[in-house]
């Protein structure tokens, strides 16, 4: 079972299609489930893009770091849901 940590660790192999398919599957099912990774992942997406748009094929370093201090700062502020709050 993927757990958010995990997603979060290989979701740049997942945008790039470096996955293997069963960890493309587990990805999946769990971005089905959980809002919050689906948001994290169109974000790391976005931002993926704008980057080989700006870099013709070669990472900025300073563009990296700032797109590491937004999944830094998405992480911080994770709240998973308890799905039980009645
Ligand atoms: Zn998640």
């Amino acid at each position: 079972m993927l757990m958010c940590r995990d997603l979060a660790d290989i979701a740049s192999d997942y945008i790039d299609g470096e996955l293997t398919s069963r960890q493309n599957l587990s990805v999946k099912m769990h971005l089905m489930m959980c809002k919050h990774c689906r948001t994290f992942i169109g974000n790391l997406r976005a931002s993926t893009e704008m980057m080989k748009a700006h870099s013709s094929g070669r990472p900025n370093e300073e563009f990296m770091r700032r797109i590491d201090e937004r999944v830094a700062e998405a992480l911080k502020t994770w709240e998973p849901e308890d799905g039980d709050k009645n």
